[in-house]
């Protein structure tokens, strides 16, 4: 039996991990579960998944979650706070920690399960973004077993030889291929991205997920997070990760080998799948999604990234070469950015304008702990609002 606790469980990642949990009682019990405010989803987890703890961000909704358990004579304690969200992360009885909050709010408590060695299914990309050699010491620190679950990274560590050491020249890895769908917007007029609204960025073609996603995956910004996540993950330098412009997100990424071989990982495409595969690593269990059917999909379509239309995918290639700060910098502004845009206060392009702005403006510093990316979030985020002020 494992016992899990999943940060973010109400969001598109959380519940997706639920269904799967909930396809095998005998394998997996859920300790925590935690969201930001959503009561009353939480509150139907609570009853389905029987937790020790539930945490909420926020006060107000902790009390009345409490008092919703109570009357129902459930036995989940109900936890408040930053601090919360780290302790459910680190409990001896937790075997696997989820980490799908989304955003910088993620790193915390996802930084807590590597130093507790937990085995942690990373789908919170930031964290690797932001902090990435932290992260990085500290599952090596911590002994934590990390498994990749954006879909992607998922695919790339089920390409690599199996027990891949960090080291691609003696593994016989050439290059990382990474696939991309290029979002609602890939073949939309230029001249019609200005007038583009939250909603229609949110509609992506093949994957449902949350909204700071989905505008991140319209504007390439989530691939190219997506890129420096795969730089950590698998130690591949930016000159080595080439992005795959492919609509049907059939293939979800693969490894080209000094051979000439290229092994890929294919699926529909359903979060599932690499939750499924990271809960049972290195066994397999049912998932419950279906079958790919190739005589359905017929063809498969293959095309470069275009960085004119998506300046967000470059920035992000910039900031990981500037290295130190400057991609905890990038997404502080991005999230500042995304934020605005799915606010209505600025448009869908002046997104890469105020990321472009802040990482223009800021000195890119090293990083050598914690706090140096703390500092640099707090500073872009600071930055970006300034720039939103001018120019909303
Ligand atoms: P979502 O918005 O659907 O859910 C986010 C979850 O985090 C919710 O449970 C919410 O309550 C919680 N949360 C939000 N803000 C919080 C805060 N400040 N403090 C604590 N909790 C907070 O997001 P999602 O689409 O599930 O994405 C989650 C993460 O997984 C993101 O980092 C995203 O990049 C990554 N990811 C998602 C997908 C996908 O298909 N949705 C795919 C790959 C990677
Ligand atoms: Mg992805």
């Amino acid at each position: 039996m494992q016992f899990l606790t999943i940060l973010g469980s109400t969001g598109s990642i959380g519940t997706s991990t639920l269904d799967v949990v909930a396809r095998h009682p005998d394998k997996y019990r859920v300790t925590a579960l935690t969201a930001h405010r959503q009561v009353d989803l939480l509150f139907r987890q609570c009853i389905q998944f029987k937790p020790s703890y539930a945490v909420l961000l926020d006060e107000d909704a902790a009390a009345r979650l409490r008092a919703m358990l109570t009357d129902a004579g459930s036995k989940t304690e109900v936890l408040c706070g930053i601090e919360s969200l780290e302790s459910v992360s680190v409990l001896p009885e937790v075997d696997a920690v989820m980490a799908a909050i989304v955003g910088a709010a993620g790193l915390r408590p996802t930084l807590a399960a590597a130093h507790a060695g937990k085995k942690i299914l990373l789908a919170n990309k930031e964290t690797l973004v932001m902090a990435g050699n932290v992260f990085m010491d500290a599952v090596r620190a911590g002994g934590a077993v990390l498994l990749p679950i954006d879909s992607e990274h998922n695919a790339i560590f089920q390409s690599l030889p199996r027990g891949y050491n960090g080291d691609m020249a003696s593994s016989g890895v050439r290059r990382i291929l990474l696939t991309a769908s290029g979002g609602p917007f890939r073949t939309l007029p230029l001249s019609a991205l200005q007038q583009v609204t939250p909603d229609q960025a949110c509609a992506h073609p093949n994957w449902v997920m949350g909204r700071k996603i989905s505008v991140d995956s319209a504007s390439m910004m989530n691939k190219g997070l997506e890129v420096i996540e795969a730089h950590w993950l698998f130690n591949a330098p930016a000159c080595d990760i080439q992005v795959v412009v492919h609509p049907q997100s059939v293939i979800h990424s693969l490894v080209e080998y000094i051979d000439g071989s290229v092994i890929a990982q294919l699926g529909n495409p359903d979060m599932r799948t690499p939750i499924a595969y990271g809960l049972a690593y290195p066994e397999r269990i049912d998932s419950g999604v279906a079958g790919l059917d190739l005589f359905k999909i017929g063809s498969l379509d293959f095309a470069e990234p275009d960085f004119a239309r998506f300046p967000c995918l470059a920035l992000a290639y910039q900031a990981l070469r500037s290295g130190g700060t400057a991609p905890a910098i990038l997404n502080a502004a991005n999230e500042i950015g995304v934020a605005a845009f799915l606010d209505n206060q600025i448009s869908f392009l002046s997104i890469a304008q105020v990321i472009g702005s802040v990482l223009d403006g800021l000195p890119v510093q090293p990083v050598n702990c914690l706090e140096d990316v703390l500092a640099a979030d707090a500073e872009a985020r600071r930055a970006a609002m300034q720039w939103l002020g001018v120019h909303k």
